[in-house]
């Protein structure tokens, strides 16, 4: 059986004009059984819609901040680095995949991506926003391999059945999160603190996002594959 073709959303540097993507993304989808491809940064639909046809599935890659825009708020002076040519190519992959049924897989911009594009809104910058008094560090100064916080897992979830344990320990490189869920994603782990960690489409193939980084553990810690291989098997279901 042939490997399924799955499309990776890349880094754009509007300083230097070049489309790159960091390590682990590429490498976790061949290890999984998949074959990559680096998406060109080009955000014109009638491509999209070619591309989203003939691929069997989407990573949406990390990243810097989403124009606020997209879920209605003003960009407040925390809001970080925008992209929006990554806005608007992820967005309408997004919502384009998701509705014809194509697997998608959101890696920590990807998870807030994958919430913005079907209507659901984000803390701009946990710190700020975000008030608990138990609120954990989510921009660690560590290896980028090693877990740093503990999240709590949902059963009956993807995100369960590829680690088969109640808590996990991720590591952790965001400053915002998920706020408002959209209509029919349920978060399927959270940290102690509250934050969303991962979300899930309920009765689609494979709709996924997670807040932390796989991509750079599965190397060290195999389990962290695991998500990996269930992406990629569901696109060899089509
Ligand atoms: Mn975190």
């Amino acid at each position: 059986m042939q490997r399924p073709l799955i499309a990776v959303t890349p880094w754009y540097d509007y300083e230097k004009g070049v489309t790159y993507i960091k390590d682990g993304y590429c490498e976790g989808i061949i290890e999984a059984g998949g074959l990559a491809f680096l998406l060109p940064a080009v955000a014109g639909e009638d491509l999209l819609d070619e591309a989203i046809s003939r691929f069997d599935g989407f990573l949406i890659s990390g990243g810097p901040d989403i124009d606020p825009a997209y879920y209605n708020e003003v960009n407040l002076p925390y809001n970080g680095s925008i992209s929006p040519v990554r806005d608007q190519m992820e967005i309408c992959i997004v919502k384009k995949a998701v509705l014809q049924g194509k697997p998608v897989f959101g890696i920590c911009r990807g998870i807030q991506v994958m919430n913005v594009a079907l209507g659901g809104t984000l803390y701009q910058d946990i710190q700020a926003q975000v008030k608990a008094e138990n609120l954990l560090k989510h921009s660690q100064e560590a290896p980028k391999w090693f877990p740093t916080h503990e999240i709590f897992i949902e059963k009956d979830s993807r995100v369960w059945n590829s680690f088969m344990r109640d808590t996990v320990r991720v590591n952790s490189y965001h400053h915002q999160a998920v706020k408002d869920i959209a209509p029919g994603f349920k978060a399927t782990s959270r940290s102690p603190d509250g934050i969303i960690e991962s979300l899930e489409l309920e009765n689609h193939v494979f709709a996924v996002g997670v807040q932390w980084h796989p991509e750079l553990m599965w190397r060290k810690n195999a389990d962290f594959l695991r998500l990996f291989s269930d992406f990629v098997d569901s696109c060899k279901k089509l």
